[in-house]
């Protein structure tokens, strides 16, 4: 007997059809003699409905309402999965994230999962109940309802499961496992079967969206056994989350690339002809931080005459938030020759543990991306990871191209 948490999105719970069909999952595992833990999305589409509804009241929703509100979508499909599972005879019980006892700090929209009190959950296990857990929801220490950021739901899961011990984690969706770059994007990416958790981190911190980016990191953390799979077929192994690189299959002929992210989340914010002196960068990022503001990329050119360039991108949605903040607050201080944002850009990552063995892969690359004309405006690297900027018309033909002159293509 195992202990197996599965995670299902929003497309996998999107009509009741559907919620039958993962009662009819669930209620096989079951019959195997396992315990299981369901944790479900809001339907699909769903999140995005209440967010416009909140923002038909009010442009800039307060983020304890907007919580109250998004977490709703989660406790319809709780209660939905566990009238499938009862109505095919099987002992289930619905819990929202405050009745398990999510815990989280509170920091509504992105809050972070503090513990899990799994007293409950365990005991309903052991009387043979099949917990329907809701995703992306918690509560903090004064009962706030909270929400941990899009795509949370996958953290719900994978925390659950290190909370519980549990033997596996599996992440049910609308594709059949991780691909070497996003399926809807490149027809002819192909799944991996395994994947180290290295690569998965990187690939979700830089936008592939198949795992939210805490998730993996939990399943680091923890050591969770993570699987992601296909709610639509009944075969099929997914794809494996490893933490050996040697335990990746035909080691000896894996690529030196495994995948490939983007994402247009981001812009680019310019500060153009400041003077090159000590303190320039922390006081143009030190506001942009105290307003909490998250910075990604920078880039700093100091020029002939004296004075420095400097760029950086921020998510999209604070770009206008952090240009006002520079034009009001910094640009007193700095005396910047212009301050200006863009944000048509958007960021392509190439992401593999083989580079650490291998040159050349960055030269490789920028030829491609040259041989297509795409300007590069802005470059980030890591050990296992390179990522450009570039205008964000030519991110489909970028990873398009990319995917194919690293031979990441299905044979
Ligand atoms: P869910 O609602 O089940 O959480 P998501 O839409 O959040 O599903 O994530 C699944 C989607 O992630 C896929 O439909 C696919 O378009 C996208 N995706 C992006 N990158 C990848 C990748 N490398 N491998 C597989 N899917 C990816
Ligand atoms: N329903 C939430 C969202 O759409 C959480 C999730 O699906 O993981 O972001
Ligand atoms: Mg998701």
């Amino acid at each position: 007997m195992a202990l197996i948490v599965q995670k299902y999105g929003g497309t996998s719970v999107a009509n009741p059809e559907r919620i039958r069909n993962v009662a009819r999952r669930v209620a096989r595992y079951k019959s195997m003699g396992h315990q299981v833990v369901v944790v479900v999305s809001a339907m699909s589409g769903e999140t995005n409905r209440l967010i416009g509804l909140a923002k038909e009241i009010m442009a800039d929703p307060s983020p304890r309402e907007l919580d109250m509100m998004v977490s709703t979508g989660e406790q319809v499909t709780i209660s939905m999965t566990a009238l499938a599972l009862i109505d095919l005879g099987i002992k289930a019980k619905s819990y929202t994230g405050a009745q398990v006892k999510i815990l989280t700090d509170n920091a509504h929209t992105k809050a972070r999962i503090l513990s899990i009190d799994q007293h409950n959950l365990k005991a309903d296990l052991d009387a043979g109940y099949v917990c329907v857990v809701a995703g992306f929801q918690g509560v903090d220490e004064k009962g706030n309802i909270t929400t941990l950021g899009r795509g949370g739901s996958d953290t719900t899961g994978v925390a659950l499961a290190a909370a519980l011990g549990a033997d596996e984690c599996q992440i049910y969706t609308d594709v059949d496992g991780v691909y070497t770059t996003d399926p809807r994007v490149v027809p002819e990416a192909r799944r991996l079967k395994s994947i180290t958790f290295e690569e998965m981190l990187e690939l979700a911190s830089q936008g592939s969206k198949v795992l939210q980016i805490r998730s993996v990191e939990f399943a680091g953390k923890y050591k969770v056994k993570l699987r992601v799979l296909s709610s639509f077929e009944d075969e099929g192994d997914g794809t494996l989350i490893t933490f050996e690189e040697d335990s990746k299959d035909d080691n000896m002929e894996n690529p030196i690339i495994s995948g490939i992210a983007f994402n247009r989340d981001e812009a680019k914010i310019t500060v153009l002809g400041v003077p090159d002196k000590p303190g320039i960068a922390y006081q143009i990022l030190g506001p942009i931080a105290d307003a909490n503001i998250d910075v990604d990329m920078i880039i700093q050119n100091t020029g002939a005459d004296g004075t420095t360039d400097f760029t950086f991108t921020v998510h999209k949605n604070e770009m206008n938030k952090a240009l006002a903040i520079l034009r009001d607050k910094v640009q007193g201080h700095i005396n910047a020759r212009e301050i200006s944002g863009d944000d048509r850009i958007a960021k392509v990552s190439v992401v593999g543990v083989g580079m650490r063995s291998h040159v050349g892969i960055a030269s490789q690359m920028f030829r491609t991306l040259a041989e297509e004309g795409i300007n590069i405006q802005m470059i980030s690297t890591s050990e296992i990871k390179i990522a450009v900027v570039i205008d964000e018309k030519y991110m489909e033909l970028a990873v398009r191209v990319l995917h194919k002159a690293f031979e990441l293509e299905s044979a």
